[in-house]
C-alpha cells in the first residue's frame, strides 16, 4: 500500500518501467459528461463511469497495483479510444501552455505557438493536427511515438495529404510524471519531419543533420545576415480539401457521443476490426 505507483495522464505508472508498466485507462465520464480521473473515483462500479469508448468502467483502486479504470466486461488491453482520447486531451493542454519545438528546419531549431488541436487519422495512425496560433489556415499534424515498434504514417501517404507533419518520439518518456511528459512534448523529446509542405528538402536536411555532418549542412546555409532562422518561416497549408471524415475537434472531444466518436475516428473499418 505503501509503495503504491500513480500512473500519469497517458495511463502509464510512474516511475521505473517494469513487465507491468503498460498503459491502463485513467480517464472516464460520470454520466453527466464530465471527465472523471482514477484518483476521484470510487472504487468499483459505484460512480456509473464510462470509458471514451462507451463501455461501462470500474475503478481498480486495490492496494497492491496502480489504480486504474478497466471495461466493466474484463477485455484485457487498453482500450484504443480511450487511449487516443487522453493522448488528446494531453496534447491539447501541453500545446496550450507553450510553444513547440519544430524538428530542424534549415539547420535551425523553432519553436511555434500552436491551437486547436484535433485528431485525424492516417491508415492505423492517428494524428494530431493543430493550426499555428492565430492561423486557422495553417495546419502542422503531430504524429506521437509512444513506442519504439509504434507505426507511422509513409513519407508519401502525408505527402498526398499535403499537410505539414512531424512525429515525437515519446517513446523513452512514457513512464515519467506528467511534467516531464509535457516538456518531452514540447522540447526535449527527439522529432523529425515528415513531410514540410513550404521546405519539402527539411527531411532530407535532418538526416544529414542527425548522421553528424554539420558542417555540410551550414555551407548550404544563407549567410548569417539573413538569418536561417527567419528564412524558415513555415507556410503551411490549410484544410486538405476532399477529407471523408471531418477532424474531431477539441470541443467535439468533450461533447460527442461515444458511437459518434468511433465512427468519426475509425470509419467503417473499426466495425470490420474486433475492439479488444
Ligand atoms: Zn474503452
Amino acid at each position: 500500500m505503501d509503495t503504491l505507483h500513480r500512473r500519469n495522464s497517458l495511463g502509464y505508472i510512474i516511475g521505473p518501467r517494469t513487465r507491468s508498466s503498460g498503459p491502463e485507462i485513467v480517464w472516464g465520464r460520470s454520466s453527466d459528461g464530465s471527465l472523471i480521473h482514477i484518483t476521484e473515483a470510487q472504487s468499483g462500479a459505484v460512480d456509473s463511469i464510462r470509458c471514451e469508448c462507451g463501455e461501462p468502467l470500474i475503478a481498480k483502486k486495490g492496494h497492491r497495483l496502480a489504480h486504474h479504470f478497466a471495461h466493466a466486461s474484463g477485455s484485457r488491453s487498453m482500450c484504443k479510444v480511450a487511449r487516443i482520447s487522453a493522448v488528446a486531451s494531453f496534447v491539447t493542454q501541453t500545446v496550450r501552455n507553450g510553444k513547440v519545438r519544430l524538428p530542424i528546419l534549415k539547420g535551425a531549431f523553432r519553436y511555434v505557438a500552436l491551437e486547436n488541436v484535433s485528431v485525424d487519422t492516417f491508415g492505423e495512425s492517428i494524428g494530431y493536427r493543430s493550426s499555428l496560433a492565430g492561423h486557422p489556415n495553417r495546419s502542422l499534424t503531430i504524429f506521437i511515438k509512444l513506442t519504439r515498434g509504434q507505426s507511422i504514417p509513409s513519407v508519401q501517404q502525408v505527402e498526398e495529404g499535403g499537410e505539414s507533419s512531424f512525429v515525437i518520439d515519446l517513446s523513452k518518456f512514457t513512464n515519467g510524471s506528467d511534467e516531464l511528459l509535457r516538456a518531452a512534448i514540447l522540447r526535449s523529446a527527439q522529432r523529425f519531419w515528415l513531410f514540410n509542405r513550404a521546405w519539402p528538402s527539411a527531411v532530407e536536411d535532418e538526416a544529414r543533420f542527425n548522421r553528424g555532418i554539420v558542417g555540410r549542412i551550414r555551407e548550404q546555409l544563407p549567410p548569417l545576415s539573413r538569418s536561417p532562422l527567419r528564412g524558415a518561416s513555415l507556410t503551411l497549408p490549410g484544410s486538405p480539401p476532399g477529407k471523408d471524415k471531418p477532424p474531431i475537434s477539441d470541443v467535439e472531444w468533450q461533447t460527442l457521443p461515444a458511437s459518434e466518436l468511433r465512427r468519426r475516428l475509425f470509419g467503417n473499418k473499426y466495425e470490420r476490426r474486433q475492439r479488444p
